[in-house]
């Protein structure tokens, strides 16, 4: 299998490349050259499969060339072994039409470690061998980064540094990371925002004498492994409910489009998806574009569903990309006119398009917290606020009511503790395996809001290593 880039300009790469690299060196994103097709026999014959052998199922026309057999089913089998649930991502039934699929069973409690669970055994494996380490650089906000982290620590080969907003991430998500105290997990605490962080990340990336020394990778959700680690659950849970015999639909709570695009991946390979229901908060922009074509940027506002908090939805380009007619010129001069002008509009054709196999709901918080509620007095169920903005949007879904409707889980509650006590009155407690996460020894270092400081720092550590 091969994979393109969105913007047409870069070379084609197998499986291990467009993993290695992350983004194409045109600044576009990598897409397998054609979507694998299962047959109705096929789906049927998948169910009863345990989730490694599944995911085996699922990923191997997307690596072949670069995994064989054997190697695909050693992946997966080390990286889901380490769940907390035999069933890896199993259903929760709410009520007749609506289920919920529990995908915070990895060791952060967020959807995030599915896939970053894959994608570290992916580049451990790759990397074997080699003699020069992987240097992992990102910022994060919460989720992301402890998911990268506990995905690498103490692999050989790689050295990650991950930055952020020193005092302004909640204590459960400092403590997911700066408790790992692998001598490869590089923490770093930055005297500034989220902003700053990120700003700082990107930076390094483009800073030629320090991507000469060092190379460096990014693990952010542009990863095309990533993605493709995610398609896996959507065909668990649709044949858990029938499929490939009835079709199932899917509420996705949504902030960089990775999740739900990994749904769109699955339906293009013939799982019968009644509609992906695309779930915003009201940082909305992918739900103006979906619903009136308006893709454009606006003044971010924090909300109590911070990972969905986003201005701009890097992996809406592969859609618009793979449903506008896979012309990589066009789409460079697109994203080109949007990176100058922070706006643009999808016409007529291509929104039916889109339509055909999505619709969009925008979530307040009021919504989101009456959602918590109606989960936990009606289904018993404490759900986190990602999760919730999910589930009201698949209460507003006026599809075929014979059509089961899955609500994708995001994050265990007890990540957002506060906003789900505050909602429902109940304060959900972090599971045993974790429950002695407050009284871990933490290891971070906290630098000024200064590019020159953190390079250094980067510099040093990662050197120290390659040298020792
Ligand atoms: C990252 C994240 C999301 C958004 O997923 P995307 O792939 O960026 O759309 C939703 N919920 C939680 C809890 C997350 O961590």
């Amino acid at each position: 299998m091969q994979y393109i880039s969105t913007r047409g300009a870069a070379a084609a790469q197998d499986f291990r490349g467009a993993t290695l690299a992350g983004l194409a060196s045109d600044g576009g994103l990598y897409l397998p050259e054609s979507w694998p097709q299962f047959s109705k026999a096929e789906i049927a014959a998948m169910a009863g499969l345990d989730y490694a052998s599944l995911a085996v199922r699922i990923m191997r026309p997307f690596v072949t060339g670069s995994l064989s057999d054997e190697e695909l089913t050693e992946l997966c089998q080390q990286a889901y072994g380490g769940f907390a649930h035999k069933a890896v991502t199993p259903l929760a039934q709410l009520d007749e039409r609506h289920w919920l699929l529990e995908l915070f069973h990895g060791p952060t409690l967020a959807f995030k470690d599915v896939a970053l669970q894959f994608l570290g055994q992916s580049f451990a494996h790759f990397l074997e061998g080699h003699d020069r380490a992987l240097t992992i650089v990102g910022a994060t906000s919460g989720d992301t980064g402890s998911a990268a982290i506990h995905a690498v620590a103490g692999r050989e080969g790689i050295e990650i540094f991950m930055l952020h907003p020193h005092g302004r991430i909640s204590d459960v998500q400092r403590r997911q990371m700066t408790t790992v105290l692998s001598p490869n997990v590089h923490n770093i605490a930055i005297e500034g925002n989220f902003d700053d962080a990120q700003a700082m990340v990107k930076r390094m990336f483009g800073d030629s004498a320090l991507t000469d020394t060092l190379d460096l990778s990014a693990v952010n959700s542009i990863n095309w492994a990533r993605l493709m680690a995610q398609i896996v659950y959507y065909f668990a849970a649709a044949l858990q409910l029938g499929a490939p015999h009835r079709p199932v639909a899917f509420s996705v709570p949504t902030g960089n489009f990775g999740d739900v695009f990994a749904g769109y991946v699955a339906s293009r390979m013939g799982l019968p998806v009644e509609r992906l229901i695309v779930a915003t908060n009201i940082n909305d922009i992918l739900h103006r574009a979906l619903s009136s074509g308006d893709y454009s940027r606006a003044e971010l506002s924090p909300t109590a569903t911070p990972s969905m908090d986003i201005q701009v939805s890097s992996n809406f380009e592969r859609l618009l990309f793979d449903l506008g007619g896979r012309d990589g010129a066009a789409m460079a001069e697109t994203m080109r006119s949007f990176d100058a002008s922070g706006a643009l509009q999808i016409d007529e054709t291509l929104r039916a398009a889109i339509g055909e196999r999505f619709v969009s709901e925008r979530v307040d918080g009021d919504a989101m917290s009456r959602a918590i509620r109606w989960a936990y007095e009606e289904a018993r169920q404490v759900i986190d606020p990602h999760t919730a903005i999910g589930l009201a949007a698949a209460h507003r879904y006026d599809g075929d009511p014979a059509v089961p409707v899955v609500t994708l889980a995001t994050a265990h509650p007890a990540k957002f503790d506060d906003a789900v006590e505050r909602a429902c009155g109940i304060r959900p407690a972090l599971p045993t395996r974790v429950g002695d996460l407050f009284d871990r020894q933490e290891q971070s270092t906290v630098l000024p809001n200064d590019y020159e400081a953190v390079r250094q720092f980067v510099i040093e550590n990662a050197m120290a290593k390659a040298n020792a």
